[in-house]
C-alpha cells in the first residue's frame, strides 16, 4: 500500500476521468483519503459541477459575481454597438486638462493601450483596442493597411480628436524617433551657442 501510493505520488501526469485530459498534478485538489493523494476529478471539472446554471439559462453561474458571464456583462461597452458603445467607452475617461487627452479608466494590454472585451451574445470573448474601435465608430472603417496612431504620444488615450489614420509607412515609431531627433538637435544647438553664439551651424546666427 505504501509502495503503491509512493508509486502513485512519483508520477507527474493523471488523467482527469471525467474530462478524460491529462494533467499535471497541480490541477487536482490534495486529498489525502484518496491512494495519490489527490482528488479523482480535476479542479476545473468539480469547479464545474459545483457551479449552478443561471436563470437566464445561457451559461453557469461564477462563484465571484453569482451571475453567468452573459449575464455578468449587461450595460458593458463590449455588450453594446455604434454610438452606444462610443458614448460608453468615452465615458469611463479621465479628462486631462493640459493636453487634452482622455484617459481611459479600464484595463491596458500587454502593449499599454486601452481594451476591452467584446462580449456579443453567446460568441467568444474577443480582445478590441479601444482606440481602434474609437477611430473606427467615430469616422467611420479604418481601410486596410491602416493604423490608428496617437498624435499625443499616450497610448491610453482615446479622444478621438487625439487620433490619426495612417498608413503603415508614416507610423508612430518614425514619429517618435524624430521627435527624439528633433530634441536632440535643439540640446545640441543649446550647447553650441553657449560655446561659440555666432557659429554659424546654429539657424538664429548672424
Ligand atoms: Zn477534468
Ligand atoms: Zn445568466
Ligand atoms: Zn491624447
Amino acid at each position: 500500500m505504501a509502495v503503491g501510493r509512493l508509486l502513485h505520488g512519483r508520477q507527474q501526469v493523471k488523467t482527469c476521468p471525467k474530462c478524460k485530459i491529462n494533467k499535471s498534478r497541480a490541477e487536482f485538489a490534495v486529498n489525502p483519503n484518496q491512494g495519490d493523494g489527490l482528488n479523482s476529478w480535476c479542479k476545473l471539472c468539480i469547479n464545474f459541477q459545483n457551479s449552478v446554471p443561471c436563470e437566464c439559462g445561457r451559461g453557469r453561474k461564477s462563484k465571484t459575481s453569482k451571475k453567468c458571464w452573459d449575464c455578468y456583462t449587461v450595460g458593458m461597452p463590449g455588450r453594446l454597438q455604434g454610438t452606444e458603445q462610443l458614448a460608453a467607452l468615452l465615458s469611463r475617461t479621465d479628462r486631462d486638462k493640459n493636453q487634452g487627452c482622455w484617459l481611459w479608466t479600464g484595463a491596458l494590454d500587454s502593449g499599454g493601450y486601452a481594451s476591452f472585451t467584446e462580449t456579443k451574445l453567446g460568441q467568444k470573448k474577443a480582445m478590441v483596442r479601444i482606440h481602434r474601435r474609437v477611430a473606427e465608430l467615430a469616422s467611420g472603417p479604418i481601410p486596410a493597411g491602416y493604423q490608428v496612431h496617437h498624435k499625443c504620444a499616450i497610448r491610453r488615450c482615446i479622444n478621438p480628436d487625439h487620433l490619426e489614420r495612417t498608413d503603415a509607412r508614416s507610423n508612430i515609431g518614425e514619429m517618435l524617433a524624430r521627435n527624439a531627433f528633433l530634441t536632440r538637435i535643439s540640446l545640441l544647438e543649446d550647447a553650441l551657442r553657449e560655446l561659440d553664439p555666432r557659429h554659424p551651424a546654429l539657424p538664429d546666427a548672424a
